[in-house]
């Protein structure tokens, strides 16, 4: 959308929120202008046979921040794809980046297509094109810019970007920490694929724990027997829907996809749900559903929690009215516009905001890179020696009381550490301290509006910091 629309754009909206912010900071003028550019926006063009003719494929890669290298940030394909979009997710990046404590700078990749044209082999020619563009203008590379999955791309795509870069770059002993989110057999890490969504959970669960919190909004604290509503049964709504109802006991009674919503109060099986869905190509239909008249209505779905998982600006200031959720989990990116979070706050309707919310999956592509940088799986030092010490610990213990544990108790407390319990004590550690964080700084400065203007407070300050330091800005 343009400037003259009666709406803002995403990236207005996003420098919408940051103004509010820097409002609460002390960051001189001209730093918080050098934050809030783009530094480096790449608009390219490039020809892709498709069957026997020619496309011209338009893309994007646009790096945010440079006051830490890489740059990070997924690529999407979507045939909504604009400047303006991947200008305020790769924003969204720094400000994410800074927040969780992942030192990167911001950056976002967009493909214009929509996947589903495409046979898997246009795909992979597309993805692999693309990478080439990013090759030939150092827009990628371990210590440049490192890609990873958003909307409409996954695994397969990244082992695409990591295959084309090593051919390119034949040798060097970095290429894997190039690209994130890669399959696990391909460098990747344990753990990636569900750490947005893992995340998102953690989050939902670390604000419900304050008793406080979540009383102002008349809800008993935790997260158990709370109802939530999915829209976007993709990588993160998906993880999202299914980690609240197995670890966290949620009961999610409404499900939003591009075919339609389905509800029902009693709860909805995430996991059959999405064997259902991989068989019969919908989820209407799913056993105990109903289906909504309107597949809009999802907003209006009676819940604790509203959990928008598929695209910005799908809360608006048409349908904000409806909400009756006192909670939304922006698990996407931007699903509230900025004008609809004036219509929820005076609804007092909270917001745990997308840069916190959906920080999981940086954070563990963050532990890929560095797993890809050390050339070696987490865990694998220790595990034995952790597994040791707790068995001898446990054999002192045994022989002083002359009591013996049953086999299974020993499997559990001698257990040393894998790859995936670490990927995952060290999301929830991350996402928790960030959540503390946020709160506190809400707390500590009264006139702050909201957990958005907190956390990019929080963020802000982390950024000019980095400047300060880099003797950029004194
Ligand atoms: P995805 O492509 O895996 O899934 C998105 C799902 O949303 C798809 O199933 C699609 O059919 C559905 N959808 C699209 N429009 C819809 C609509 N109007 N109503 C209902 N359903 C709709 O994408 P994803 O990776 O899960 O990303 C979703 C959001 O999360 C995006 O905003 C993305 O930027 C953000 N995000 C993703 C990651 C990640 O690790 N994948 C990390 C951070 C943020």
């Amino acid at each position: 959308m343009s400037n003259t629309s009666k709406h803002l754009s995403f990236f207005e909206s996003v420098n919408r929120n940051f103004d509010r912010a820097a409002a609460h900071t002390s960051i001189p003028k001209g730093l918080l202008e050098q934050i809030k550019g783009c530094n480096a926006v790449y608009e390219m063009t490039f020809p892709v046979k498709i069957g026997n003719t020619y496309q011209v494929i338009e893309a994007f890669r646009v790096q945010h921040s440079h006051h830490r290298l890489p740059t990070k940030g997924g690529i999407r394909f979507s045939h909504m794809v604009n400047r303006d979009e991947v200008m305020a997710l790769a924003a969204l990046m720094s400000y994410k980046c800074a927040l969780v404590d992942v030192p990167f700078g911001g950056a976002k990749g967009g493909v214009k297509i929509s996947p589903r044209n495409y046979t898997e082999q246009q795909l992979e020619l597309i993805t692999r094109r693309y990478t080439t563009e990013l090759i030939r203008k150092n827009f990628i590379g371990p210590g440049l810019d490192v890609p990873a999955p958003d909307y409409g791309t996954g695994s397969r795509e990244m082992a695409w970007i990591l295959d084309t870069y090593q051919t390119f770059k034949h040798g060097e002993i970095d290429a894997a920490a190039c690209v994130t989110g890669k399959p696990e057999s391909q460098n990747g890490i344990k753990g990636r694929t569900e750490a947005t969504g893992r995340g998102v959970y953690y989050g939902i669960r670390q604000f419900l724990s304050y008793a406080d919190d979540a009383k102002a909004l008349g809800l008993e604290p935790g997260i158990a027997g709370k109802t939530m509503v999915i829209q976007g049964l993709g990588n993160v709504g998906s993880y999202s829907g299914s980690i609240s109802q197995v670890e966290g006991d949620a009961i999610i009674v409404g499900v939003s996809e591009m075919e339609g919503t389905i509800v029902n109060e009693k709860g909805i099986n995430i996991d059959k749900l999405l064997k259902f869905r991989k068989d019969k190509g919908t989820i209407l239909g799913f056993p105990g559903t109903k289906t909504l008249p309107d597949r809009k209505d999802w907003v209006a779905i009676n819940c604790d929690i509203l959990v928008p998982a598929a695209l910005e600006n799908q809360i608006t200031t048409e349908n904000a009215k409806k909400v009756k959720a006192k909670i939304i989990a922006e698990a996407a990116n931007g699903p509230v516009t900025s004008e609809a979070a004036d219509i929820l706050a005076t609804k007092g309707v909270v917001r745990l905001p997308d840069m916190y919310r959906n920080a999981g999956g940086v954070t563990v592509s963050y532990f890929e890179w560095l797993k890809n940088l050390s050339h070696m799986r987490f865990g694998r030092m220790e595990k034995r020696f952790q597994e040791n010490s707790l068995s001898n610990l446990l054999s002192t213990v045994e022989r002083l009381t002359g009591q013996n544990v049953s086999s299974r108790e020993k499997d559990v407390l001698t257990h040393g550490a894998d790859e995936i319990d670490l990927v995952r004590s060290g999301l929830e550690d991350t996402m928790v301290n960030a959540y503390d964080e946020i709160r506190e700084t809400l707390k500590r400065k009264k006139n702050i509006e909201d957990l958005r203007s907190a956390a990019f407070v929080v963020a802000l300050n982390k950024i000019s910091g980095d400047y300060v330091r880099l003797g950029i800005f004194p």
